[in-house]
Order: C-alpha cells, then structure tokens, then sequence
C-alpha cells in the first residue's frame, strides 16, 4: 500500500463512513475478518443465532412466511440451525415475483432500498431490504474483495458493464449533473478509475491497455468475460508490461478455458466471486484458489439436488456435485429471502478446512443458470450446460463459445477458434451435439468474437423464446 493509500484506509475513509456518515461498514468489515477464522463449529452458532432471529422475525411479522410455518405444523424455534431448514419449502423464483406484498414485514423493519433484477430471464423480480442490510453487504464485499488485495483507497481499475446508454441529446438537469459530479468526484477519492466494459473491439481494449499504463493498478475488478477477452488482448498485442496485477472476476462465469490467459497477462492473482442482486456477494475465492469460500455469517447457501418425478424432494448435494443455488438472506428482516432458488447451478465444495486456513464452506464452482435448459428433437430438456463440460477439455483449440437456440428449435454454436482448431476438434463438437440433441438441425459458426448484450455480459447459453 502507497502513502495516499495508507492515508485513505487510516483516515480518510474511516472519517467519511464511521464518523461523518455514521455507517457501521468499516465495524461490520471488522467482525467479518476477525469471524473469518472462526471454526466451523463457531461459525455454525453465529449462524444459527442468526437465522432464529430472521425466523421469530418472519413468524411474527412476514405474513408469507407465517403462512408457511403454519402450514407446516412449525414454529421458528423448530429450526435451531442451517440443517433443519430443509423442513421449509424453497422459494422458486416465479412465487418470489408473486409475493413481494406478502413477503414484506409489517413490522420490525422496512423497506429502505428497492431493486429489481434485469428482465433478461423473463419478468423482473422487485425486491427490497433496509438500509442496516446494505453496511452488511458492502462489508461482505470489502472482506471478500480484500482476500484478492482489494482495499477502499487502493488504485483499482472496474472494468465493469455501464448499464444502458442515455436516450435523446437533451442537456442533463442540474440535479442529474450535481449526481454525476459526486459520483465521479466520490470515486476519484477512492482511487476507483471505471471504465466500460461494453464495447470490446481492437480500439477499446487498447485504451484499456493504455489505462493500464498510466493508472498502475493495485487490482483489477471486471466482468469475468470482459476481464478474459481484454486477457487475450494482451496476449495477442504482448501488451504486458506490468508485474502482477490481481484480478476479481465477477457477474459472469469464469470459465476454465478463461483462466489461463488471464494469469499470462496480469499474474496468478486471479479471483472468481460470485453474486446475485437479490444478496449481493454470496462467495470468493480465496488465494488458495480451491473454490469460493460463502459468507456464513450473513447468508445461509445451499447446493440442492431434486429427485422426484417432479422434483418434489430435494437433498443436498454431495461434494463435487451440480445442484441448485437456494440462498437465505440473514441480514435482510424487510423482504426476507429465506430459502430462495435464485436461478443458479452450482457444483458443491469439498468438505473441511481450505489450505487459507479458513473454515468457512466452499462452492467447488458456480456453474450457470438453470434456465438454460435446451430442448432436443423430441422436446426433452437438456442441460444448456452439457457444451462447457466437453468444451473444458478442448480448452486448447477454442477461445470461447456460446450455444444459441431458436424458437423453431435450431441451435447455432458459435465458436472462437485458436489456430490449433482442426476437423479434428469439430468432430468431437459433432459427436456432443449428435448425442445430446438428436433430431436438431445444428449450425457450426466459427466466428472472431461473440456479441456482448447491452448490460455489457455475455451469455454462454442463450435460449430464444416467444
Ligand atoms: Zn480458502
């Protein structure tokens, strides 16, 4: 850390959050690194401390959830900790969008911030928390964003998405300038240099390269596959003129084929996270670089496997098995998420204490959305993700790739080749795809890049539906 970086951690930022705005952030970022080597056992009581709080919270106030419990015969105190939560249904995503009255608490605590989703997958979901859950979030952000170097005053480059683009020339009112103005004059205190990562040809990814250069980076936080493309960039143009510059991937899969390239150009120091909007930052990696550690002390994450003719039961996943993401929200007493599907597949770590020393859980991976289902000639579903899997060992020959189905059910897979790609590798493409979509006519597209959507990400499956 430099001098300005000292002064920004010591006293600046402590000065602005903990004394002039009077936020508890910088004291939750405090417990959370001192918990952070905790045993699990530890770690268990303070979660289940917490979950009864939620729950005796969502009996009496959540008429959602008070409905819930009756239904079931249950009172909160029937849950002592994370195990017994199973005996709750879990909260698909549909019945999340549906019960945004129902799920609000009459009392206890209120809805201070509202979000919603990106429509993307369908419907957006509205939802909203108070603003004590918020310092949480942004301390679990610090701590995690801190195991890669991340720390507030570092020099930090966000090659991140820039959300949608103004409409219309009209000139912005003054109170939309005053916004901007602080927004910019906030992140040049903290040392926080933004740049889009939306458009990505030759041109943008040589101004990201020149900013490289000119700002130093301590770390850099970017969208995983923007992060990957500007990696290969760097490759192509022997661009590198820096030592190791850490990067946090985040709000895309990283995948495997992503990795190797990014540690060419920036350093080993390479960090996946994952999270949603719902919850914020739900896990990190760790400088081990064996998985993604979760927070247990504000959420409670499950890997869930249905069985069933409908997936009426469920179970949790063994180590180093898919299952779906179903995440409870401790610090969020407004809109309580409690048992929440959001939509995730994710591969469930391995057991016991990580190499890092700490014992909190691990997800081995976080693998997609599960609504990236394709269907075959006769309608069956198929795991959108059965393309990663052969596409993980043919790392060599394809750069990157994306599956897009049609609504007349054809599927066009596009793919980015490395000059080692050969008949050879399409082979192997045709043999998975006559495999598992059998009866679908099949579109090789060998392409130089793949189209970015608006929010700046790229979809590795795309399913196009009326
Ligand atoms: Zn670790």
């Amino acid at each position: 850390m430099d001098a300005y970086g000292q002064f920004y951690a010591r006293v600046l930022n402590p000065a602005w959050e903990t004394g002039l705005r009077r936020r508890p952030t910088l004291r939750h970022l405090r417990y959370l690194e001192e918990t952070q080597w905790r045993s699990l056992d530890e770690l268990a009581a303070i979660q289940a401390g917490e979950l009864r709080r939620l729950l005796r919270h969502a009996f009496a106030n959540v008429p959602h959830y008070r409905a819930l419990f009756e239904k079931a015969g249950l009172r909160p105190d029937d849950i002592r900790g994370a195990e017994d939560l199973a005996r709750l249904p879990i909260l698909e995503r549909d019945r999340a969008r549906d019960t945004v009255d129902e799920r609000t608490a009459t009392a206890g605590a209120a809805v201070e911030i509202r979000k919603s989703t990106s429509g993307t997958m369908g419907r957006p979901l509205v939802f909203g928390y108070e603003r004590s859950s918020e310092f949480w979030r942004q301390a679990c952000k610090l701590r995690g964003y801190g195991w890669a170097g991340y720390h507030p005053g570092a020099r930090s480059l966000h090659y991140w998405g820039g959300g949608p683009p103004s409409v219309g020339n009209e000139a912005p009112s003054f109170a939309k300038r005053l916004r901007t103005f602080k927004v910019r004059a906030d992140r040049a205190v903290r040392r926080e240099h933004y740049v889009d990562c939306g458009r990505r040809g030759a041109a943008e990814l040589d101004a990201v390269v020149a900013i490289i250069e000119r700002e130093q980076p301590e770390v850099i936080v970017c969208y995983s596959q923007a992060g990957a493309d500007l990696a290969r960039h760097v490759l192509e143009r022997g661009a590198r003129t820096w030592g190791t510059i850490p990067v946090l991937c985040g709000a895309e899969r990283l995948l495997p084929a992503d990795r190797e390239p990014m540690e060419r150009a920036f350093g080993p120091a390479v960090f996946e996270t994952y999270g949603c909007r719902e919850v914020m930052l739900i896990s990190t990696e760790c400088d081990a670089h064996d998985g993604q550690h979760v927070s247990m002390e504000t959420l409670v994450v499950e890997v869930v496997v249905r069985e069933g003719a409908q997936g009426e039961k469920t179970r949790p996943a063994r180590p180093g098995e898919l299952g779906e993401v179903v995440v409870t929200d401790l610090t969020n007493l407004a809109m309580p998420f409690i048992r929440y599907a959001n939509g995730d597949l994710a591969v469930a770590g391995k057991p016991g204490t990580c190499a890092c020393g700490r014992a909190l859980p691990r997800l081995a991976s976080v693998e997609g959305r599960v609504t990236e289902t394709l269907v075959d000639g006769s309608g069956a579903r198929v795991n959108g993700l059965v393309f990663n899997v052969v596409i993980a060992h043919l790392a060599h020959a394809i750069h990157q790739f994306q599956v897009v189905q049609r609504k007349d059910r054809s599927v066009t897979l596009r793919i980015v080749p490395t000059a080692t790609f050969d008949a050879s590798i399409e082979g192997v493409l045709r043999a998975t795809w006559q495999k598992y979509l059998a009866g679908i006519p099949v579109t090789l597209e060998l392409v130089d890049e793949l189209p970015i959507s608006k929010s700046g990400k790229r979809q590795v499956v795309v399913v196009e539906r009326d």
